[in-house]
């Protein structure tokens, strides 16, 4: 019997360094805010028109499997409906995924730079997370696999990564999916596959499909519907059975349901989503690299941009925001204090922050 005189959390509850949000505009102060990499086009005025049409019938749970929503997301990526499951935001999923494979004792693997939320659900399962190094910021298959122990049960895998930016072509994926025990779950979180450009990309469908050990997280946020929080995953048949056991009955509400199935068949919005960024991530990186500044190659909706150190990465950052432009500091919560990453924003936005790391890059 526990002779403590308060309720204790789980053990590796408290080792678990809280998450980081991009940070927003201070009360009464206007910015823009590329800290979050939300889209600067708006959501698809259809998914706006879908989440409206529910507001005077918010009395009447949701149907709770999200079935609407699944077999608009089937039909528009060609996709069993009853392979996928919805969530709260592919947070919602991150978690369910943690808890269902992991435990005391196990071990997850993920990149050093990887998304930060992967160390929170895999401690948050009272599991250890296995920090691999890159290779110049991009996932380096073989040290993954070197990582795995006879206690792996998860490899957490951003394709493309979140902060980095950059991307494992379709055949390292396979290459790391081929190394690993059938018992070991491949977690490929494709959240910026919208904004993919390169032709050896594959966001993971295919290799869910034919593997046993393979899902795919998606997510609605990049897309422009962040504050809906919808995510989604397509899964084997026996994973998307454990998940359903334990998500929320009803996990992801009507009017996100309703928003989040007109904008998957708003490919036509999507695809201007798509052409936006590419022109600015390319002008944006091009603009940028000199002597001093040097971008990261990036495949998302965001670039990450690296100082010469991490003094400069700080006045960088405080220039930017003297003047109304919130990027994301990547030193506390990633550990890369040189860097910092900016989401892709409209034609002003772009040319606004070009400007002004250029003049900082040249006061140095
Ligand atoms: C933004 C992001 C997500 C998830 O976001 P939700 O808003 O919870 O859907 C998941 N994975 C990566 C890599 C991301 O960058």
């Amino acid at each position: 019997m526990s002779d403590t005189k308060r309720p204790l959390p789980q053990p590796g509850i408290l080792d678990i360094a809280p998450y980081v949000p991009g940070k927003s505009a201070a009360p009464g102060k206007s910015a823009i805010k590329l800290s979050s990499n939300e889209s600067p086009l708006g959501a698809s005025p259809q998914a706006v028109a879908a989440f409206s049409t529910v507001a005077q019938t918010l009395e009447i749970y949701p149907e709770g499997s999200s079935r609407l929503l699944r077999e608009a997301l089937g039909e528009v990526h060609g996709l069993d409906p009853e392979r996928i499951v919805c969530g709260n935001g592919s947070d919602d999923l991150l978690h369910l995924l943690a808890q269902c494979y992991l435990g005391q004792g196990d071990e997850a693997v993920m990149n050093r730079y990887g998304f930060s939320v992967y160390p929170i659900v895999t401690r948050a399962a009272g599991a250890t997370i296995v920090m691999v190094d890159e290779a110049d910021f991009t996932a380096d298959v073989d040290a993954l696999l070197a990582a795995v122990t006879p206690a792996t049960k998860i490899v957490w895998l951003a394709n493309p990564n979140n902060p980095t930016g950059t991307y494992l072509p379709d055949a390292q994926v396979r290459r790391l999916h081929a190394g690993l025990r059938p018992d070991i779950l491949l977690v490929v979180d494709s959240a910026y596959a919208e904004y993919v450009t390169a032709d050896d990309y594959a966001t993971g469908d295919a290799l869910v499909t034919e593997a046993d050990n393979v899902v795919m997280v998606r997510t609605f946020s990049k897309m422009g519907l962040a504050a809906a929080r919808i995510g989604w995953l397509y899964g084997p048949d026996h994973v998307v059975d454990a998940l359903n056991r334990i998500r929320g009955p009803f996990n992801v509400n009507l009017p996100a349901q309703l928003a989040g199935a007109a904008a998957a068949r708003d490919t036509e919005f999507t695809a201007r989503l798509r052409q936006h960024n590419a022109q600015w991530r390319d002008w944006l990186s091009a603009e940028l690299s000199s002597n001093a500044l040097r971008v990261v190659p990036s495949q998302a909706n965001f670039v990450m941009v690296l100082f010469p150190d991490a003094a400069m990465a700080a006045r960088a950052f405080s220039t930017l925001m003297d003047q109304g432009f919130i990027v994301r500091e990547i030193g506390q919560s990633y550990g890369i204090p040189t860097g910092l990453r900016i989401s892709i924003g409209s034609e002003v936005a772009m040319r606004g922050v070009a400007e002004i790391l250029k003049s900082v890059a040249a006061s140095q």
